[in-house]
């Protein structure tokens, strides 16, 4: 199955994510964890992206696309993926769909997930990930890690991300809205939108999901 997961920053696209790959046997990719383990390991893709990412907006298409493309030609991602904040503006949708169609392949769904302002600003302003590794992700009222500060996984120090206070918080959110939700009309036109509420349990969240892509 070839999903993508589109949704404000804080909606739930990584905790889902990591369920649904999960449930349905597909890589998560997501290319803001993949940035962020460039910067952590001081690569040159990372020093390219960060000045973008600590102001709220996006990296450059030729950075990006390039990047996602290349994790989706890893062997695991042969079978199907699920894309987790990659395409984030219409030109790198119709990247994707270049791409696919020179395998001959296409999308199964998009999956939309829809959140209140007011709720996205609280799970972002509570969120905190660990230095190892951005996919593992907490909060600090909806989802505690059993030892303050630190990582339930692997035992790495929890922090708040640099782009998760809240001057960039209200850039990005503005970024959502003017670059990255035009892709719910482009897709919508290839009657691949399923819309779920993402409010709620995690786990409801999931089942949601679940349903929407039966
Ligand atoms: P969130 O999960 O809160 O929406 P991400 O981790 O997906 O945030 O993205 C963090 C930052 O990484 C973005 O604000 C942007 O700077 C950069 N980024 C991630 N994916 C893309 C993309 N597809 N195109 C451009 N920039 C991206
Ligand atoms: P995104 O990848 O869309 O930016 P995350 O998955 O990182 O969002 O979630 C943002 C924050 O909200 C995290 O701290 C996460 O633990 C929390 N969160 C995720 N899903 C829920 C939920 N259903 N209810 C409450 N908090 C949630
Ligand atoms: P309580 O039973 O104490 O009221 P809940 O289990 O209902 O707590 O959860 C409170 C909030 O935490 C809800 O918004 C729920 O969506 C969120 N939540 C529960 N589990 C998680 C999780 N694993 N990650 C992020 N948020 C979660």
């Amino acid at each position: 199955m070839r999903i993508v997961l589109v949704g404000p920053p804080g909606a739930g696209k990584g905790t889902q994510a990591a369920f649904l790959a999960k449930n349905l046997s597909i890589p998560h990719i997501s290319t803001g964890d993949l940035f962020r383990a460039n910067i952590s390991q001081g690569t040159e893709l990372g020093k390219k992206a960060k000045s973008y990412m600590d102001a709220g907006q996006l990296v450059p298409d030729e950075v990006t696309i390039g990047m996602a493309k290349d994790r989706m030609e890893q062997a695991d991602a042969v079978n199907g993926f699920l894309l987790d904040g990659f395409p984030r503006n219409v030109s790198q949708a119709e990247a994707l769909d270049v791409a696919l169609k020179a395998d001959d392949v296409t999308l199964d769904a998009v999956l939309d997930l829809e959140v209140p302002e007011d709720e996205v600003v609280k799970r972002i302003a509570g969120r905190r990930i660990c230095r190892n590794d951005s996919a593992h992700v907490f909060h600090v009222t909806y989802k505690q890690p059993k030892a303050e500060g630190v990582c339930d996984t692997c035992g790495g120090e929890l922090y708040q991300r640099d782009d998760d206070k809240e001057e960039t918080v209200r850039k990005r959110l503005e970024v959502y809205h003017t670059q990255t939700e035009p892709i719910i009309d482009y897709y919508r036109e290839q009657g691949l939108v399923v819309t779920i509420s993402a409010l709620g349990k995690v786990e409801e969240v999931t089942a949601r999901a679940m349903e929407a892509l039966e």
